[in-house]
């Protein structure tokens, strides 16, 4: 007979995630493919002291185990449609990195760019894929001599995705991102790294697809559509 334990794990945040993404939409679909993606992870007591996080300073990148809070209460769904491949066939929720799992738990790999203990934890982060308000469960250390895998293949997904298409900016987005440069120096950068891997859901109708968009980065309404196979960036609003 198959023994089970009862393992039910109580899992708390060790703490909450402060990021660019304010919405789902617009966010990249894995961590390293926009590197303009900042983020900050703040520990929360009794976790929040300089104790916990000795010697992670010396790490470039480190695991984050976090909670799908987002979309946690939608449930699971034993097939999903991945978005790199169209949105129109069904795979396993294991063979994807799908946010409706049975137990909502995502992993990202992050750059770590600094360890501020000056009052509580806080890590500077980029390259993250996460909703701001992510609560985070853990963090582990990348280990490169475990954890880079040079032999490993890549299913459905084998190279990293498409990320072609040419942006353009308004002669009004250019004013307004000039405007923000002072205090959001690299924002221009984050719209162009966001676009370019082409946020659209995969399962539009055609006549919807090429509608404008609108992206909530930081306190910006970005708003985009596209025009002749690149996106053109028409604003970037103050919320
Ligand atoms: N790298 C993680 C993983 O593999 O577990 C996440 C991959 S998942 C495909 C990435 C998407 O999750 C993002 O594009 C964003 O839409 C969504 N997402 C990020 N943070 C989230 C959160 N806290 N709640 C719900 N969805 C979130």
């Amino acid at each position: 007979t198959l023994f089970r334990p009862a393992m039910q794990l109580n899992l708390s945040p060790i703490g909450f995630i402060e990021s660019c993404f304010k919405e789902k939409f617009g966010i990249p679909r894995q961590p390293g493919l926009v590197t303009a993606a900042r983020a900050r992870l703040k520990l929360i007591a009794p976790y929040d002291r300089e104790e916990a996080v000795r010697g992670l300073d010396g790490f470039s990148h480190i695991w984050l185990i976090f909670g799908f809070h987002g979309t946690a209460e939608q449930g699971w769904k034993p097939t999903v449609r991945p978005p790199r491949l169209g949105g129109n066939k069904r795979l396993g929720v294991f063979a994807t990195r799908s946010t409706f799992r049975p137990n909502p738990l995502g992993l990202s790999v992050v750059r770590l760019s600094a360890v501020d203990t000056t009052a509580g934890v806080v890590l500077s982060l980029s390259g993250a894929d996460l909703l701001d308000g992510t609560p985070v469960y853990d963090i582990k250390p990348y280990l490169p001599y475990a954890d880079i895998l040079p032999d490993a293949s890549g299913g459905f997904a084998p190279d990293e995705p498409d990320q072609s298409m040419p942006i353009h900016f308004s002669d009004l987005a250019l004013q307004q991102l000039a405007q923000a440069r002072s205090a959001y120096p690299d924002l221009q950068v984050l719209i162009e790294q966001m676009l370019r891997y082409d946020p659209r859901p995969a399962y539009f109708g055609a006549s919807e697809r090429d509608k404008p968009f609108g992206v909530r980065l930081y306190e910006f309404d970005v708003k985009w559509r596209i025009e002749a196979g690149g996106a053109l960036v028409l604003a970037v609003e103050r919320v």
